[in-house]
């Protein structure tokens, strides 16, 4: 995705483009795995202010371009909605994988949850699939 792929993406979004929101986008573009957020601290340059990397967290979650991934020591993690997912996202939701070696989570976009909305009298409003091993780089 170029710069101005990126100012689109967050215009789309109805999010004001400010250095630090197209930088933070373009971390989660190239990542091919979750974010923590000590992770973008680590990587961002534009700010070093927690809160503001907290703010566009939230905003970017609001606005359904990212998502929350499950983490093998609990720490909360971040990843993109794959544009041509975003619906799935949100209606069926998608396996996680967590490895085992590198503690990294991976979205598996293409591994469906199944769709559950009443098993026995129970109104089912969620469900997760985590998958857990070694990923292809620590293999
Ligand atoms: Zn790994
Ligand atoms: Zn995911």
């Amino acid at each position: 995705m170029t710069k101005q792929h990126i100012q689109d993406y967050l215009k789309a979004h109805g999010l004001r483009k400010t250095a630090f929101r197209i930088e933070l986008l373009q971390l989660f573009l190239e990542s091919k795995h979750s974010l923590s957020h000590q992770d973008i601290r680590e990587k961002i340059t534009s700010t070093q202010d927690k809160v503001t990397i907290y703010r566009g967290l939230n905003a970017f979650l609001e606005k359904g371009m990212i998502h929350k991934v499950p983490d093998t020591n609990n720490i909360l993690k971040y990843a993109l909605c794959q544009e041509e997912h975003s619906k799935e996202t949100s209606e069926q939701g998608h396996a996680h994988f967590l490895c085992n070696e590198c503690h990294n989570t991976f979205c598996m976009y293409d591994v469906k949850l199944p769709v559950y909305t009443n098993v026995d009298g129970f109104q089912v409003v969620n469900s997760k699939l985590t998958l857990e091993g070694c990923c292809p780089d620590c293999l």
